[in-house]
């Protein structure tokens, strides 16, 4: 299969990152079948688009003839069956669970037709735990983008000794016609690139609050305007879910039983109050008002 062959794609999860990359894909012009199980997700996702497209027309960037195509291109079920039924490529953005994706995965190969691709959005789970759940693992790999997916430029797409070259490059031509700038990743690696580079800077921020050497909000002010980064940690983490972090640093801890690998005592803390940050309204910094 080439890049060009690609006419509808299924999304596996409508949450953070589910509903944007179905918007991404269908605002490039593809036909995208969003799947999600529980119906209230759906609901968001439903109500984030109706009013994106309205924002892109007022902001002129899309005229209201093309944002009627595109909402017509793009439709929110419960039903994998609909979504992937008739797929060329499948995205899972599904909840981060081994277990769960796996299950995802096994269905996804007896739906999707012979010839989808079915790529995971996993932060940190490497497709090779995955494609064994399939009779296809030569069409299976990593394809992670990063929040928010609407804007993030970078996209990792990353073989496993499964990945057939095609696979790969079908799926770095894709994100290319998605607007982005994939970057390719020959080795599986844990964290991948972008990620790897941040959980040592998060590591580190961590470590500096939690030894009383600064303040979140110091180090966060430090790291923008000394290093440039759009974002401080915290704000970052906050953005992208303590609940992640926590899920994640688990996951790694529980594979490698090294003690270094834990979540720190801040992430636990902030993981058992349910303050995962801007989706609970607090994180380590408070977006209640
Ligand atoms: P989320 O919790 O916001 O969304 C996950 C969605 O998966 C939920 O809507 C949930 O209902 C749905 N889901 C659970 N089980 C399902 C099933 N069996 N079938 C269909 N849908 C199901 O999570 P998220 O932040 O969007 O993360 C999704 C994936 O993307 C994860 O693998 C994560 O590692 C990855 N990711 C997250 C970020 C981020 O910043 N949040 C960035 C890049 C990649």
């Amino acid at each position: 299969m080439k890049a060009v062959d690609i006419k509808k794609i299924c999304v596996v999860g409508a949450g953070n990152m589910g509903h944007q990359i179905s918007m991404l894909a269908a605002v490039h012009g593809y036909l995208v079948g969003c799947a999600d199980s529980s119906p209230g997700q759906l609901k968001n996702a439903e109500d984030f688009v109706d009013k994106y497209l309205p924002g892109r027309i007022t902001k002129g960037r899309l005229s209201e003839k093309q944002a009627e195509v595109i909402r017509k291109n793009l439709y929110f079920t419960t039903s994998l069956d609909e979504a992937a039924g008739d797929a060329d490529f499948v995205i899972e953005a599904a909840t981060e669970k081994l277990d769960l994706k796996k299950a995802i995965f096994k269905k996804l190969d007896q739906i999707a037709p012979r010839h989808a691709v079915l790529a995971t959005n996993s932060s940190f789970l490497v497709s090779s735990l995955l494609a064994d759940a399939t009779n296809r693992p030569e069409k299976v790999c990593n394809m992670h983008f990063f929040n928010p997916a609407l804007a993030m430029k970078c996209v990792e797409v990353v073989r496993g000794p499964h990945t057939s070259e095609e696979t790969a490059q079908v799926t770095m031509e894709l994100a290319r016609n998605l607007g982005k700038e994939p970057v390719l990743l020959n080795k599986e690696i844990y964290g991948f690139l972008v990620n790897r580079i941040l959980a040592a800077i998060c590591d580190e921020a961590l470590f500096l609050s939690e030894t009383g050497v600064a303040s979140p909000e110091d180090i966060d002010s430090a790291v923008t305007n000394a290093l440039g980064h759009p974002l401080g940690p915290f704000r970052l983490m906050d953005l992208t879910g303590i609940d992640l972090s926590y899920h994640i640093t688990m996951e790694k801890y529980q594979a490698s039983g090294r003690p270094e690998d834990k979540p720190s005592p801040t992430i636990v803390e902030k993981y058992v109050r349910g303050e995962w940050g801007q989706k609970t309204g607090k994180g380590f910094y408070d977006y209640r008002e």
